[in-house]
């Protein structure tokens, strides 16, 4: 068994042809109550072309606490991908960025070489909360990029009949998100209408992963429910989407990821001397510059134990 906190070393294992291959979430805290059901990292599965983790969080109704309250943290390697079903998010960095996250308007966060930032139900809410936060590996070429943070309203929808797809990172087909990506990839938010097939296109080399919020999906004779991940493997040029009631899922796939990374908090990196290097960097306050928007104290790092271990 490896310590909890021990840096972990994640490959792509793209399977060769279509399948479908269910994976369980599990739950975690990330404190206050803040419950999130996570499908990626798991067992048996690390990456899904560039996606390398998955939270899904609420649906939540509250009135009087404050839903979310992840305090200010940092990240490298990476992109966060905040996308919401219901309500709102506010996120500050260290940039001195704050923007809100709403349904239908993606946050997205480039941390390349290192930013901090806090994410939090605004004062001002809905008294609901129900959404993602999945994390986009950042290419070898690209993963030291000065950091930015990019907020976006206006993200095209493809309606084929049978429902209707949003594209909020890469392409679907020739819905482009415009996006910032830095390797070939889709993230979609899926609803399958209740009557009629909903055909999607979808890039033949990529491997896709299918995760039901809502309702039930039929794919292939199969019949795809919420909880987990549902991976599709490689070798589609489409998918044929039914459902006998209105259902939501979200898509992400994209070109297998060509490099091993090694994921350990919030950091995503390919060794775990650079792991250990952020964590100090964090730490010893260097490098990620404060969430000064922030009102309240920030994460500090946990122990970092034992070395990467290759796991499938
Ligand atoms: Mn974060």
């Amino acid at each position: 068994l490896l310590p909890k906190a021990a840096p972990e070393r994640c490959e792509s294992h793209a399977a060769a042809q279509p399948e479908i291959v269910h994976l369980p979430e599990r739950t975690t805290d990330l404190g206050s109550g803040f419950v999130v059901r996570r499908s990626l990292p798991t067992r048996g599965r690390r990456l899904v072309g560039p996606w390398c983790f998955f939270d899904l969080y609420g649906p939540l109704e509250f009135a009087k606490r404050k839903a979310m309250d992840v305090a200010p943290h940092p990240h490298i390697g990476l992109q966060t991908v905040s996308w919401l079903f219901a309500g709102e998010a506010i996120h500050h960095d260290s940039l001195g960025c704050t923007a809100t996250a709403r349904p239908g308007e993606l946050n997205l966060m480039t941390a390349g070489r290192g930013i901090a930032h806090s994410e939090e139900t605004p004062p001002q809410n809905s008294g609901r909360l129900h959404g993602v936060q999945l994390w986009v590996a950042l290419p070898d070429a690209e993963r030291h990029r000065e950091p930015g943070f990019d907020h976006y309203t206006d993200l095209p929808v493809l309606e084929p009949g049978g429902g209707r797809a949003q594209v909020f990172m890469g392409n679907l087909g020739d819905a482009r998100s415009g996006t910032r990506a830095f390797s070939p990839m889709v993230g979609a938010d899926v609803h399958v209408g209740g009557h009629g097939v909903l055909r999607l296109p979808l890039e033949t080399s990529w491997e896709h992963a299918l995760v039901v919020i809502e309702g039930e999906v039929m794919l292939d004779g199969v019949r795809l429910t919420p909880g987990g991940l549902h991976y599709l493997g490689t070798g589609r040029a489409g998918l044929e989407l039914s459902a006998e009631r209105p259902a939501h899922a979200l898509l992400i796939g994209g070109a297998p990821f060509d490099t091993a990374i090694v994921m350990w908090w919030n950091f995503v990196a390919r060794t775990a001397e650079e792991i250990q290097l952020a964590r100090e960097n964090w730490q010893q306050r260097r490098v990620f510059g404060e969430v000064t928007a922030y009102q309240g104290t920030r994460l500090e790092a946990p122990p970092l134990e034992g070395r990467p271990v290759a796991r499938r």
